[in-house]
C-alpha cells in the first residue's frame, strides 16, 4: 500500500466537491489501486472550512502548503494567474507534484511550469482545466497516441452554450438567458471571460498544445465573443438548416496550425449541433480513427473534482507525463487565412438595384454565393434584411468585403458576419 498526501489549496465550489469525491472514493481506490489518499492539509485563507469529513489541518497561508513534509501533491483550486502561479512554482521547486483545474493559469503561464516540472521529473495534472468532467486531456495525450490529430472542434464554454440553447429553445433574449445561467450557477458573477471568448480560447490553446505537440499559448488563439448574436440571426440560420453554437477549433495542416473560438453555425446533423445547455463536447478527427467525440458536463464542482482525482491517481500510479516535450515550435497560421463558408446579414434600403450592388461587390472579390434570401421588410425601420451564404472564403477577403459593403449608400448599420463551421 502506498499513501499519497494531498495539500489542497482553495475550498470553493470545486475544492469542497473534491473533499467529498476523495471521501467517497477512498475505500475503492485503496482496494483497486492500493493507494491511500489523504488530504493532510487545506490552505484556506479564512481559516476554516465547512466539511465534517475533513480531519486534517488548516493552513491560512496557502503558500506554506507546498513547504510541508506531509504533502506529496499540491492541488490548486483557487483560480487566477498570480497567486496560483506562485503556488505552482513553490510546489514544483519543493519537489511536489502539481494538479490544477485552472485553464487561465495553464494557458497563459503553463510553459514555465512544464519546464520546471520536467527538470524535477514531476507531474502536472491539468485534466480538469478543459471540459470539466470529460477526460479529454488524457484521451488526446494517451488514448490517441497512435493517431495524428487532423483537427478538433469543441463546445468548451458551458455558459455560452447554455445562452444559445435558451435563446433557441425558449426564445429568450441574450440578457435573460445570461441572467438565468447566473441564477442556476453556470455563469460566474462576472461572466466577461465566458461571454467575450477568453475562456474558450484558453481551453483551445491547451487542447492544441496536446493535440499537435506544439508550443502554443492562449495569445495564439483567435477569439470572438457571443455578445453580438441576436435571435433573428439564429432564426434565419435555422431556416437555412444551421444551429448556432460557440465553437472552438484547432486544425493542423501542412501549412501550419490554425485555431479559433467564435460563435458559428453548424449543420443540424453534425454531432456538436445536438450538444445543448451547459454541456461541453469535443470531436476529434484523426488519421486512423476518423472522427470520435466526447460529451458531458463541462463544469460544476463534482465533475471537475472527478477530473482532479484522475490526475492524482496518475501520480499515485507513477504516471509522470513530461508536457515540456510537447513544446515544439510549429507554425501558427494567421487567422486571416482561415477558410470557411459564411453567413452575412445586411440591412439594406428597399431601393431598386440594392441587391445588385451587393452582389456585384461580392463578385468583385471573386467570392461565390451559395444562397441569397431577401427577407420581409423590417416594420420598425423599413429596411430589408438580406441574408447571404458565401461559399468557402478566406477570412481576410471576407473582412475586406464587409468593409466595402458597409460603405455602400444602400447599407445601414453593421454587416452581420457569422462563420459556418463544417468539419
Ligand atoms: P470558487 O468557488 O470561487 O473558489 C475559489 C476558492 O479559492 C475559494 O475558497 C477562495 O477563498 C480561494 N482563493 C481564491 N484566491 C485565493 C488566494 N489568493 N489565497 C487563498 N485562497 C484563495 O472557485 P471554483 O469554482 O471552485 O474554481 C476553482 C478553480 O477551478 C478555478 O481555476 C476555476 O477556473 C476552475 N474550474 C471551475 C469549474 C467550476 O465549475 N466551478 C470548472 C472547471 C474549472 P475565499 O472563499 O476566501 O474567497
Amino acid at each position: 500500500m502506498k499513501t499519497l498526501n494531498i495539500g489542497l489549496c482553495g475550498s470553493g465550489n470545486v475544492g469542497l466537491s473534491f473533499i467529498d469525491v476523495i471521501h467517497s472514493n477512498r475505500e475503492k481506490i485503496l482496494k483497486k489501486y492500493g493507494i491511500e489518499l489523504n488530504i493532510s492539509v487545506i490552505g484556506v485563507r479564512k481559516g476554516k472550512i465547512e466539511n465534517k469529513d475533513f480531519a486534517g489541518e488548516i493552513e491560512k497561508d496557502i503558500l506554506k502548503v507546498p513547504l510541508r513534509d506531509d504533502v506529496d501533491v499540491v492541488v490548486e483550486l483557487i483560480g487566477g494567474t498570480d497567486v496560483s502561479f506562485e503556488l505552482a512554482m513553490n510546489a514544483l521547486k519543493n519537489n511536489k507534484h502539481f494538479v490544477t483545474a485552472n485553464k487561465a493559469l495553464m494557458a497563459t503561464k503553463g510553459k514555465a511550469l512544464y519546464l520546471e516540472a520536467s527538470k524535477r521529473n514531476l507531474h502536472i495534472g491539468l485534466e480538469a482545466s478543459v471540459a470539466g468532467g470529460i477526460p479529454i486531456i488524457r484521451t488526446l495525450r494517451d488514448g490517441l497516441i497512435s493517431n495524428d490529430v487532423n483537427w478538433f472542434a469543441g463546445i468548451l464554454n458551458g455558459t455560452s452554450n447554455f445562452i444559445f440553447s435558451k435563446m433557441k429553445s425558449e426564445k429568450k433574449s441574450f440578457s435573460d438567458s445570461l441572467k438565468l445561467a447566473q441564477e442556476l450557477g453556470f455563469a460566474e458573477s462576472d461572466p466577461s471571460f465566458d461571454i467575450n471568448g477568453t475562456d474558450a480560447a484558453q481551453k483551445t490553446s491547451i487542447l492544441s498544445l496536446i493535440s499537435f505537440a506544439a508550443d502554443i499559448s492562449a495569445s495564439d488563439v483567435y477569439f470572438e465573443g457571443i455578445e453580438h448574436i441576436d435571435s433573428q440571426d439564429m432564426e434565419y440560420g435555422e431556416q437555412l438548416g444551421f444551429i448556432l453554437k460557440p465553437i472552438s477549433i484547432g486544425r493542423n495542416s501542412s501549412s501550419g496550425i490554425s485555431m479559433g473560438s467564435f460563435p458559428a453555425f453548424i449543420k443540424k446533423e453534425e454531432i456538436l449541433a445536438s450538444i445543448n445547455n451547459e454541456s461541453n463536447a469535443v470531436e476529434i478527427n484523426t488519421k486512423n480513427l476518423n472522427s470520435t467525440a466526447f460529451s458531458g458536463p463541462g463544469a460544476g464542482g463534482y465533475p471537475t473534482a472527478c477530473s482532479v482525482l484522475n490526475d492524482i491517481l496518475d501520480i499515485g500510479q507513477g504516471k509522470i507525463f513530461d508536457y515540456s516535450k510537447l513544446l515544439n515550435k510549429q507554425k501558427v497560421l494567421d487567422f486571416n487565412s482561415y477558410i470557411s463558408s459564411r453567413y452575412l446579414k445586411i440591412m439594406i434600403k428597399d431601393e431598386m438595384g440594392a441587391v445588385a450592388d451587393v452582389s456585384s461587390l461580392i463578385a468583385k472579390k471573386k467570392l461565390s454565393i451559395d444562397n441569397l434570401i431577401q427577407k420581409d421588410q423590417d416594420k420598425d425601420n423599413e429596411l430589408v434584411p438580406l441574408v447571404i451564404v458565401l461559399g468557402a472564403s478566406q477570412e481576410k477577403i471576407v473582412q475586406e468585403l464587409i468593409e466595402d459593403l458597409s460603405k455602400l449608400a444602400i447599407v445601414e448599420g453593421n454587416v452581420k458576419h457569422i462563420r459556418i463551421f463544417s468539419p
